[in-house]
């Protein structure tokens, strides 16, 4: 095995990990059953709760943010229940079929990638169809470097009799969340993006809402059954099936990264890098591609310009050793996206910008101006 130790990862997840959270990991592998275990994952779940900022139950997963998503589902959905699905992208779209495998009716509220939700639509849509029992919505849409008003659509489907849920797998410890505050009945994440663990574990949380639907519904599924979850954290603080043990070190100590930065700060780096990334950009000679009102803070969507295709991506990794992201679905070939999310600073974000403008002059691409500079100005405001 052999992996190149200098690429410069700017991808929208899995993201750059500190030397310390990947030192955690070389600690001994240690008894999941044991009382030291159930301390450390007690303690690593309170900070996960911190992070989310809600007093709700909250679950670590072993899977990636997709299990969180398919647990969200399974534990509220029959054969033939309705859940609205807010689609902005790939991973609204994931929502859907979610929905779908369970034999559940999907209801979609289609957006044009790139652009965001209508909270006043989410209103039409709940008031001509009574019995929806859950909305889906992503905060930050990773595939199109958009984002959705998730505060704004809590207060929405605060006024009905269904569920909120939301996946902030792309903004927990990046852009603002808050469960509580948000009317959040199930929030989900991934360790591998804002919050700068390694990939492998997700996260979940559960309103008392949520539980009195999820204690009527006859759920199918066996590993991410929320209620035996919920009694063995209850009895044991510990999962009902062996958790990643070394990857819950990690999450400890990239959670305790977090919580020491402040999470406020935290989110104004994100907002203070995007900005810089974007004027940049644009002084480039680029188009971004999400509409401005919807641009996210952690993830940035850029369009190929005439000429220029995923060739450019090739030439970052290969020659420059940045790597960036390609588009999705029907994006492929058509935009390229740079992660800012989790630890990155100015550095990473300079170096990106140089190593782009490197690339577009290999490419014969005519730069209109400076994107280095011009990000410069935005980091010394
Ligand atoms: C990355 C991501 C996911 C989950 O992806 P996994 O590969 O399963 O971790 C879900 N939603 C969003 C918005 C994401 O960015």
């Amino acid at each position: 095995m052999k992996i190149n130790t200098k690429k410069l990862l700017m991808l929208p997840g899995p993201t750059i990990v500190p030397q310390e959270v990947l030192n955690a990991m070389a600690l001994p592998v240690i008894g999941h059953r044991s009382k030291e275990f159930s301390e450390i994952f007690e303690d690593t779940v309170e900070k996960l709760k911190k992070v989310f900022k809600t007093k709700d139950d909250t679950f670590i997963i072993t899977g990636s943010g997709t299990s969180a998503m398919d647990m969200a589902i399974s534990n509220i959905l029959e054969r033939g229940d309705k859940v609205l699905n807010i689609i902005t992208g790939n991973f609204g779209e994931r929502f859907a079929k979610i929905v779908e495998s369970y034999g559940g009716v999907s209801v979609k509220y289609e957006v044009e990638w790139g652009d965001l939700a209508e909270p006043e639509k989410v209103r039409e849509i709940l008031e001509e169809n009574e019995d929806i029992k859950a909305v889906t919505v992503v905060h930050n849409e990773t595939s199109t470097g958009a984002k959705n008003l998730i505060e704004e659509i809590g207060k929405v489907v605060k006024d009905f009799n269904t569920l909120y849920i939301v996946d902030t797998v792309s903004s927990l410890g990046g852009d603002y969340v808050d469960v509580d505050k948000f009317n959040i009945d199930i929030c989900v994440t991934g360790s591998q993006k804002c919050l700068a663990a390694p990939p492998g574990l997700a996260g979940i949380t559960v309103s008392d809402k949520a539980w009195e639907v999820i204690e009527k519904t006859n759920s199918v599924g066996f590993y991410l059954d929320l209620k035996a979850y919920k009694k063995y954290y209850d009895e044991k603080k510990q999962n009902p099936y062996t958790p990643a043990v070394n990857l819950i070190y990690a999450l400890n100590v990239a959670l305790d990264l977090i919580l020491e930065e402040g999470i406020e700060n935290r989110v104004k780096r994100h907002e203070r890098l995007a900005k810089a990334v974007q004027e940049g950009v644009k002084a480039i000679g680029l188009e971004l591609f999400a509409k401005e009102r919807a641009r996210s803070i952690t993830v940035t969507s850029i369009k190929y310009p005439e000429g220029v295709d995923d060739k450019l991506r090739e030439i970052l990794n290969k020659k420059y050793n940045v790597v960036v992201a390609g588009g999705q679905k029907h994006l492929a070939g058509k935009i390229f996206r740079i992660g800012h999310m989790g630890v990155c600073g100015e550095k990473e974000i300079l170096a990106t910008l140089s190593c782009l403008e490197l690339a577009l002059k290999d490419l014969n691409f005519k730069i209109e101006e400076s994107g280095v500079e011009r990000a410069i100005e935005v980091l010394k405001l």
